[in-house]
């Protein structure tokens, strides 16, 4: 099924979830400043799948249910299929212009690589139930065309200590009791973006392979589930209206929020993944290679960023002739050379896929190597607009309402223009640039492009010890050729 923006809309009126906000639950999320915004951007994203431009791009025949889904759910069972996802996933961030990550096609790309490991994983590590949950999670996503948040991260009490050893061991979500009906969960997770206003949640810890097994579980239950609370930050929604003065938080805003279980009951029919932590390396790297999929995942939203970030860069140059300087020349080649090289691996990616049996895969060196060089490319690429801009993006009268005073907007007029831009179009360019380096919404976005798939510090470390780990011979086998080539001394 593919559902319509008015679809989500009127589910998740009833059925959102409890979120607290300002001390109060939130009553109806499509109305609520703080989340009306991200609500009406997904609402945006099952229109899409309507659009003449888009629908060809988004809309395929699905073998797996037998009717037309979105992109997102298609399993690529060549690399024909996987260059068509990606293109349609392209397409859906170009709109985005690289922002709004947690769009419903993020998750719905995890629930296609879980079903198409069903067996070869799940099935086989934990038995014929935890295949056929998977089976089920899937079908259920996408025949109701499902908005899906996840939560990974234990909250940041100790990280010196393994959770266990806190004082309280339920701050990281543990399992409290097993019952004939499912298992008792309880404790909380640092961040689910676009909680308050999804329909389902899926709890996957990043555990370790010698966690407690009490804490080793994954599951996937609707979000308004007895006992599951949201703590929501502060929504960055500008005064009301702001389409003019933020561009980008008044429509691209995601929200982040504190995900808790208050005693939930998991049913066992929603679990695939149980108590047997030594079993994750294999999820995360191998056989299911989440890894690889997220990353690629998060590749083509950067790639999308960057090319946007060098339009707002040249844009602003070429409007202030700044763009005759070498050395502004030489930061917006910077720019684009991040471009190509996220295009040229999102390109490699696929030609250099890996075709397994049940699915194939982004090639996992290509997508992983890419998307951990991105946690620098993207902030660099903000730092270099903050360069080239300079003061300039500063003073920029407050707001749309300067251009009805008419001797205001004189002075506007004729200070406030640029050598390539009269006043209003300047002002919007330069209202945009703060929106991207400078508001609240943009530094969470920094944030968020430095740290959404894990600390930088310890992903460019696994980049050495874990992803290349199987070709660590063919790089060092080039030096130890000559060294065996050279002579020895004769005694
Ligand atoms: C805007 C935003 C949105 C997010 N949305 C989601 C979401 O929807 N769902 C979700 O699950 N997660 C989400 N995340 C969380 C994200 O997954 C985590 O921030 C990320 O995994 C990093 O973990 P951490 O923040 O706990 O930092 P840590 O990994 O704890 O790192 C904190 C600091 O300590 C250092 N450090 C920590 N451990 C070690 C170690 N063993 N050795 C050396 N140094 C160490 C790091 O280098 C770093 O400087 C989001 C994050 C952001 C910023």
């Amino acid at each position: 099924m593919i559902r319509k923006g008015e679809d989500y809309l009127k589910s998740i009126k009833v059925n959102h979830p409890v979120t607290y906000y300002e001390g109060e639950i939130v009553e109806d999320v499509t109305e609520h400043p703080a989340f009306k915004i991200p609500v009406h951007t997904v609402a945006k994203y099952y229109d899409l799948h309507w659009d003449e431009e888009y629908k060809k791009y988004l809309r395929v025949y699905n073998p797996d249910v037998g009717e037309e889904t979105s992109i997102s759910f298609l399993r690529p069972r060549n690399k024909n299929d996987l260059a068509k996802l990606r293109d349609g996933l392209i397409k859906i961030y170009d709109f985005y212009r690289g922002f709004f990550g947690r769009s419903p096609d993020y998750l719905n790309v995890w629930n296609t690589v879980f079903y198409a490991h069903a067996e070869d994983y799940f099935g086989k590590n934990f038995g014929s139930k935890f295949m056929e949950n998977m089976i089920e999670i899937y079908k259920e996503a996408t025949k109701n065309d499902l908005f899906y948040t996840h939560a990974i991260v234990a909250p940041m009490y100790d990280r010196s200590r393994p959770p266990s050893q806190w004082e309280d061991p339920y701050i990281q979500v543990g399992i409290v009791e097993e019952k004939p009906e499912g298992v008792i969960v309880r404790g909380a997770s640092m961040i689910s973006t676009a909680g308050p206003y999804a329909e389902m949640l899926w709890y996957l810890p990043n555990i370790r392979r010698d966690t407690d097994p009490r804490y080793a579980l994954y599951f996937s239950i609707p979000a308004n589930t007895k006992g599951v609370k949201f703590l929501s930050r502060r929504g960055f929604q500008p005064r009301e209206g702001g389409e003019f003065e933020y561009p980008i938080s008044s429509k691209l805003d995601e929200s982040d929020a504190i995900l808790i279980f208050d005693n939930v009951l998991v049913p066992w029919d929603r679990i695939i993944f149980f108590k047997k932590p030594e079993l994750i390396e294999d999820l995360m790297w191998h056989t299911v290679n989440l890894r690889g999929w997220f990353n690629w995942h998060f590749v083509i939203q950067h790639y999308s960023r960057l090319k946007f970030l060098a339009g707002l860069a040249m844009a602003i140059t070429e409007a202030a002739g700044t763009n005759v300087f070498v050395n502004v020349q030489e930061k917006i080649g910077e720019i684009l050379l991040y471009v190509a090289l996220n295009e040229a691996a999102l390109y490699a990616s696929v030609d250099h896929a890996e075709e397994l049996p049940n699915i194939t895969r982004p090639n996992p060196y290509i997508a992983i190597s890419a998307s951990n060089f991105n946690m620098y490319t993207v902030p660099r690429a903000n730092e270099i607009l903050r360069l080239i801009a300079a003061g300039s993006s500063i003073p920029i009268p407050a707001g749309i309402k300067d251009f009805e005073n008419p001797e205001e907007r004189r002075l506007i007029d004729k200070y406030m223009s640029m050598k390539g831009l009269n006043a209003l179009d300047r002002i919007k360019l330069f209202n945009l640039l703060w929106d991207v380096i400078g508001s609240e919404t943009g530094m969470r976005y920094e944030q968020y492009d430095r740290f959404s798939r894990g600390d930088p510090t310890l992903r460019w470390a696994q980049t050495y010890t874990e992803v290349f780990k199987d070709r660590k011979h063919e790089f060092v086998k080039l030096v130890k050729d000559i060294l065996d080539q050279m002579p020895n001394p004769k005694a």
